[in-house]
């Protein structure tokens, strides 16, 4: 460039004082059956550096039945919390779309965060969605990556867009709060920090049941428990199309077995019947977060990428020296996945006998 050319000078962003007067990030608590969703204390993590950045509080937002609240926000400060906003009802005992809307939506009103994040599970996407419209403000789905932009203070949610082949990040520039999901285990878990304490302010929620057009009739448990745990293992195997047959997957099952391992696959071999849905990796998988990845005869495309690059430690095999994962594997093995395997199976039931 010719040092003639002229210097486009960037516009100074200036935020509507009504919007400026919004302040704080705020992390909706998820629980069901007194369990709190670990997305939560993810969300919590990351919305502490969202905090910092912006030189704000950062809050928990639970919404419970009457006396059931008061843990849930102590295990917030704990994650990363200054404060709690606490709204106990008994029309908020099990989580209806109603009640939740009205009460997050009330206390959104009443006291102004910049920021809200939610968990992208069944109840945050459902909730998320309805808050979002009742507020006529800005929701990015499904995030992949949060920062600020320090020039204006806006939340710059990064997601998969065009099928997964390019990355956006989106800016929520004259709405508040600006809103944004983010599905489990996308983020790290932050350390507990034991004792930690903060301010609970309590907010009641003026709601009849006669006015809740759902009702609870029952509760019947999801039973997940023989259902293929991949984001929460700490070790997976994982098997794509270079293993170019369905006998051949076997193989990524006895490595795993050895390892005590999760076994998960890319979506071709998915889609192929090799294996169950629940065991796909990647942007329409499942998003993991193990200590190991072992990927053999996976290319690395960006849609599985985007559900594994979280790992502590990915190995690759591949007998394409080229394959994309090698640009991001921490080792790779350039060879023959289907030598390989049984080969490393063997020498760890060797090493673990
Ligand atoms: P391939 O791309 O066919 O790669 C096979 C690899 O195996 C190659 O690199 C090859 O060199 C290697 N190989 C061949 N033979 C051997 C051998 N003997 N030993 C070792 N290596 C060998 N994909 C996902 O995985 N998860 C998703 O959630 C997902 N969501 C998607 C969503 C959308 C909207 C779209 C459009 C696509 C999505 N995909 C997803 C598909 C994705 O784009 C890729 O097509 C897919 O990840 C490729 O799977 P693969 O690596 O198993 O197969």
């Amino acid at each position: 460039m010719s040092n003639d050319a002229p210097v486009k000078k960037k516009r100074k962003f200036e935020l509507d004082p009504r919007l400026a007067a919004y302040k704080g990030v705020w992390v909706f608590i998820e629980h069901e059956r007194g369990q709190v969703h670990p997305v939560s204390w993810e969300l919590l993590g990351e919305g502490r550096k969202l905090a910092d950045m912006l030189g704000v509080e950062l809050a928990g937002v639970v919404l419970a039945a009457p006396g059931e609240g008061q843990p849930f926000c102590q295990e917030a400060f704990a994650y990363g919390a200054d404060l709690c906003y606490l709204m106990e009802s008994p029309v908020l005992k099990d989580y209806r779309n109603d009640p939740f809307t009205r009460g997050m939506t009330e206390l959104v009103n009443t006291y102004q965060p910049e920021v809200l994040l939610l968990g992208a599970t069944t109840q945050g996407r459902d909730l998320a969605g309805s808050v979002a419209t009742t507020l006529a403000t800005g929701l990015t789905a499904d995030c992949t990556g949060l920062t600020i932009d320090l020039d204006n203070r806006s939340l710059a949610a990064t997601r998969p867009t065009f099928g997964g082949s390019l990355l956006c990040t989106i800016v929520t520039l004259n709405y508040r709060p600006q809103m944004a999901t983010v599905r489990p285990r996308v983020m790290g878990m932050p350390e507990r920090q034991e004792g930690r304490e903060g301010r609970i302010i309590e907010h009641p929620l003026a709601m009849a049941e006669e006015s809740i057009i759902t009702k609870v009739l029952d509760y019947i448990p999801d039973d997940t428990r023989d259902k293929p745990q991949l984001p929460f293992a700490d070790i997976i195997v994982s098997g794509g199309k270079g293993l170019a047959k369905p006998e051949n997957f076997q193989l990524v099952w006895d490595l795993a077995r050895v390892l005590g391992a999760e076994v998960g696959a890319s979506r071709p071999v998915v889609q192929a019947g090799w294996v169950e849905l629940d065991r796909q990796v990647g942007q329409s998988g499942k998003t993991v977060r193990p200590k190991l990845y072992i990927a053999a005869g996976i290319s690395g495309a960006i849609q599985h990428r985007v559900g594994m690059e979280g790992a502590d430690c990915i190995v690759a095999i591949n007998n394409d020296p080229n394959a994309p994962i090698f640009d991001f594997a921490h080792y790779g093995i350039v060879g023959d996945a289907l030598q390989l395997l049984p080969a490393l199976t063997e020498a760890f039931r060797q090493k673990l006998a």
